[in-house]
């Protein structure tokens, strides 16, 4: 073992339901920034949908376990959905901070949809003191890290996978197929629970 502490990606989502676009990043994160472990931290109450409906944590908890689960590298963390109230990243950080200890290196995974409004994120500065973070790209969305600190935040292109959780539910309910958008398990737990079918 080094004297280096771990490198720990943080993949935070909603995963309503959680697609290979989701896995296909922390590939290619952990792969970029020689990663030790990608944590999948399905989020509790999201802030910023908060007037949608989403799909009850257990049931987006399992189907990142099923996701994740042949890859010896991936792990999930119960933190954001056993935290009462919305979930903040800061939050989220702090919690992992404490389960890895002082030595970890932590990299938050956002997409670059959401790199842009980090600033106006909760405590952004100590967001920023607990880890570094990585912005990936998704098709059809433009990379900018104007204003940001430089040396907190990289920015990293993934090989374009034009898939969102969103698309994914739309197709469920009209009765189309998601074999290949999501993983195998994952498809198969969808139509077990009848999640989605409106
Ligand atoms: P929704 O459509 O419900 O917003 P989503 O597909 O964006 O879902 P989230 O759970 O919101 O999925 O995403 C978690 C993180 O993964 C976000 O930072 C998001 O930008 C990123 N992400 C989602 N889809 C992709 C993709 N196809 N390629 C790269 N990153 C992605
Ligand atoms: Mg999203």
């Amino acid at each position: 073992m080094g004297e280096r502490g771990q490198r720990i990606g943080i993949m935070g989502g909603t995963f309503d339901p959680i697609h290979n676009g989701h896995l296909v990043a922390a590939s290619e994160v952990a792969d970029r920034f020689g990663l030790d472990e990608v944590v999948f931290v399905p989020t509790g109450q999201p802030w910023q949908k908060g007037r949608q409906a989403v799909t009850p944590a257990e049931d987006r908890y399992l189907m990142t376990v099923i996701a994740t689960a042949s890859n010896p590298r991936f792990t999930v963390s119960r933190v954001d959905i056993d935290r009462p109230g919305p979930t903040y990243t800061v939050d989220t950080l702090r919690d992992l901070r404490a389960v890895y200890g002082p030595d970890a290196e932590l990299f938050f995974i956002t997409g670059a949809d959401a790199v842009e409004k980090m600033l106006s994120w909760k405590d952004a500065e100590r967001m920023f003191e607990l880890a570094r973070f990585v912005g990936v790209t998704r098709p059809g969305f433009e990379l900018s890290s104007a204003h940001l600190p430089e040396d907190a935040v990289s920015l990293v292109e993934i090989p374009a996978m034009a898939i969102s959780s969103t698309a994914c539910r739309a197709r469920v309910v009209a009765g189309k197929p998601v074999w290949y958008l999501v993983p195998d398990g994952v498809v198969q737990y969808i139509a077990k629970r009848g999640l989605y079918a409106g």
